[in-house]
Order: structure tokens, then sequence, then C-alpha cells
């Protein structure tokens, strides 16, 4: 074929090879030989259609099919859509980074159980039908002292459950302090009226009283319903009724009372150098008839609701068709055993990554943060690192006024801006997340695992120049 002339679209365009041309040749059989065929001829089409874009936009390179840029495009098209990605942002319960990290124990007992057949809803030594609400329900009550206790999917579809169940269209007395959106649209006006409870509020934004509960007390009432803010904080001239003194109200009035917990914490926060928040334990002891949290914040474990409550309110709440809708998955019931099992053991804070994250001493963070420093300044000399103190978050709606002191990598590129090394580490692989502050790249080694590092060093290595 003739070399086509300076500009001649058609003339280049005519040279673009057929699918099935490429497909013959040694660098797509080579690729054929790893990926399924699907992928390697949509990667061909796709490279010959960009390769015309670009002659049409006016490229007059002759068009070549580059084995590496084939290679690219099956690598994308065979990434999982959920992957797992690397959290300098320093946030531990990072909702949209899937939250608490399964401690190892879990992440196997979920492997075993999933592998095959399980006693899930069987009882081995009857050779009869099981539940699955029966598995994890001992061990919630010996750790927290509740009377009865059931898992659903999610802490929302806990309170959803229990609103149905228990106030089933009746009147919910909640304080107008705790009327709360959380995010990712759960508010618990919306949640009431879903679950076709009545909403009366008591009290002000910032001032609630014994006294408000006490007044709207009717005929009609079914809950007392207690929500912690979860992600704000109320100060200044604020008043709010504890859950004892709410307890006891309820119990003289012959109501139930509720706190949705949203987070709940098995080990005192206190004792992690955060914000002291009262654990499930000492709610249930205050009183509470019902208590709901989450299984993936503080404790630790796999996405899950958790409704610790009296016996004759579990049943109810057994017995309701909703329950159905919202039961778990027996790999959400395995990683929630094994989790359970940890805090049983004592093991929290050594083998629940969340909880040893939350807990991490500045010392130990400032190792972590030189040992990332020594590992990324050896395959990316180009980039200039500083350590720099940073504050931390829990996430999660947990504690937000708890920002423990970390440690970060302040990295600044000779030519990339913080946004472009911010977007082409999020879009490395494996994604790095990080955050920008004062136009520098902050990478927080809180939420960086011990065996991540060498991943963090190698996608900052692959960065261009880096
Ligand atoms: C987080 C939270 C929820 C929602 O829990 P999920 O497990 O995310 O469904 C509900 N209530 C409160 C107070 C929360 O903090």
């Amino acid at each position: 074929m003739e070399d086509p002339a300076p500009g001649d679209v058609n003339a280049l365009l005519r040279r673009l090879p057929q699918v099935d041309e490429v497909l013959r040749r040694d660098g797509a059989r080579r690729l054929l030989g790893r990926a399924p065929r699907w992928a390697v001829v949509a990667a061909v089409r796709e490279e010959i259609d960009a390769l015309r874009a670009r002659v049409r936009a006016g490229d007059d390179e002759a068009p070549e099919i580059a084995e590496a840029a084939l290679e690219r495009r099956v690598d994308r098209m065979l990434r999982p859509s959920l992957r797992r990605v690397l959290n300098a942002t320093g946030v531990v319960l990072h909702t949209n980074l899937g939250r608490a990290p399964l401690a190892r124990a879990a992440v196997e007992r979920v492997a075993e159980i999933a592998r095959g057949y399980s006693n899930l809803e069987y009882r081995l030594a009857e050779g009869a039908r099981g539940s699955r609400h029966d598995h994890v329900a001992a061990l919630l009550t010996a750790l927290t002292g509740a009377e009865a206790a059931l898992v659903v999917n999610n802490n929302a579809a806990a309170v959803l459950l229990v609103l149905a169940a228990v106030a089933d269209a009746r009147e919910v007395i909640v304080s107008r302090g705790e009327l709360v959106e959380i995010g990712g649209s759960f508010r618990v006006p919306d949640v009431m009226r879903a679950s076709g409870a009545r909403l009366v509020e008591v009290g002000t934004t910032n001032r609630t009283h014994a006294a408000d509960y006490e007044r709207a007390i009717g005929a009609d009432t079914a809950l007392l319903l207690k929500v912690h803010r979860s992600n704000f904080a109320l100060v200044g001239f604020t008043a709010e009724v504890p859950m004892a003194e709410l307890a006891a109200i309820g119990r003289a009035r012959g109501v139930p009372t509720m706190m949705d917990l949203g987070s709940g914490s098995m080990v005192p926060t206190g004792e992690l150098g955060l914000e002291d928040e009262p654990t499930v334990g000492a709610l249930v002891a205050a009183g509470a008839d019902v208590v709901t949290f989450s299984g993936d914040k503080l404790l630790g474990g796999p996405q899950a609701g958790l409704i610790l409550a009296r016996t004759a309110i579990v049943e109810r709440l057994r017995s309701h068709p909703l329950l159905r809708a919202v039961r778990p998955d027996k790999m959400t019931l395995a990683a929630l055993e094994a989790t359970l099992e940890l805090h049983r053991d004592g093991r929290a804070r050594e083998e629940l990554p969340a909880v040893a994250m939350l807990g991490a001493s500045l010392p130990s963070l400032r190792a972590r943060a030189e040992r990332l420093r020594a590992a990324v300044q050896a395959r990316a000399p180009l980039l200039r690192i500083e350590l720099r103190e940073v504050r931390s978050a829990v996430g999660g709606g947990a504690l937000p006024r708890s920002e423990p002191p970390s440690v970060a990598l302040a990295i600044a590129h000779p030519r990339l801006s913080a946004d472009a090394l911010d977007d082409l580490l999020r879009r490395g692989d494996p994604p790095v997340v990080a955050r920008i502050a004062d136009g520098r790249l902050l990478a927080d080694v809180r939420t960086l695992f011990d065996d991540e590092i060498e991943a963090v060093a190698a996608a900052m290595a692959a960065l261009p120049g880096g």
C-alpha cells in the first residue's frame, strides 16, 4: 500500500485493519491466551474505533494497533466494579469505602460458610428445621446483658422493623433535638412515616425535658424513642433526658422505650482515646426496652442491624412479616458471629481492624508513616514528601467530636497539582483514596494496613515521572 498523502483522511481510514485481521496477529493471540475472547474482541473493536476517531479528527499518523493499548483495554473490561481500595483518608468507618474492614477470623469464617452448605436453618442435633435467627442471639445477649436479640440486614432495617412491629401505626414520641438525618437518606421522620407509625415531636431543638415526654404520653402512645445524633453535636444551652430517666418514665406509664444507638460500641470509646460514650451494654443496663445499632460501625463487623430487646418484643419482631424482607444473609451471620467472638474473648482491640485503627497510638502511626515515606521515596524519588500531624475522623456518623491525632504524608509532585495527583491515584490499580488540604495531597496512615504500604508505594511509583 502506498503511503497516503498528508491529510488524506480517506486513505488513512482505509488502512485501518478489520477486527478479524487484528485477532490473527501475535499480540492479540497472546491476549487470547489469558483473557476471554469477548473481551479481546471488544478491545480490538474499541481500539479500531478510537483510531478511526483520531484520523477523522485530523491526526496524520498512520493508525497502528498497539498490543499495550489492547492490553490496557482488556484489563479495564475485566476489572470488577466492586474493588479493593487503599484508604488513605484517615476516616476509619468511611461509609463510601465500605465502613469497617473485617477481621481475618471473620473473613475466614465467611469463606468457609459461603464455600459450601451450612446449618443456616437446620438444627443438627435434631435433624430438624431451625432458624437463622438463633445463631448469634446467645452471643449478643451474653455480651450486652439484653434479654433477647435479633439481627437484620442493617440498622435502618432494624429501626423500621421495630417501628412497624411495636408502634404498629400508633404514636412514637421523639425529642425535636433528635429528629436527625444520618446521611444516605436515613431521616428519622421519613423512616417513621415509612413504618406507618405516627411521629409526636416533643421539646425544642436544643432542650427537651422529662416533663415534655410525660405530657405527650396518651392512650395511643406506643413507644418513647431516643435517637443518637450520630454525625452532629448539640452544644451550648442544651438539655436531654438520659436513657435511664426515660426508661423510668416508660415503666411508670407502661410504654416501652427504645434507643437507636446508630454506631454502638462494645469497647468503651474512652479506652480508645476517643470521646466517652455509653457502650451498648450500658444502654441495656439503663433500662431501654429496645436498643438498635449497626454491625459495621464501631462494632467492627459486617453490615447488619443488631436489635437487643425484651423477649416479648423480639418474639413480636420474629413473627412480623417485614422480618422476611430484612433478614440477614448467611455470610453476614458468619462474619458477625466471628466478630462477636473477638469481642467476647477480649481481642477486639488487637484483631478488629476498625477498633485497632481507632485506638492506634501516635508513635505507632508515626512509625508507619516513616515506613511508608521510605517505601515511596525508594520507588518514586521525584516526589517531595513531608510528614504532617493531622487529625483523623471516626466516620460512619460516629463520634463527630473525636478527631484523633494522626500522621499523614504530604506529597508534592514536581509537575502535577494535588488535584491531578489525587485523580491519578484514585484511578490507579489498586486505587488509593487520599485527601487534599492546603493544596497538598495528604495520605493519612491511620487507615492503611501495614501490609498495604508496598502497594501504596507502587501506586505512587506508577505516577508519571514519579
Ligand atoms: C448509622 C445510623 C443508622 C443507619 O444504620 P445503617 O446500619 O447504616 O443502616 C440509623 N440510625 C443512626 C442513629 C445511625 O447513626
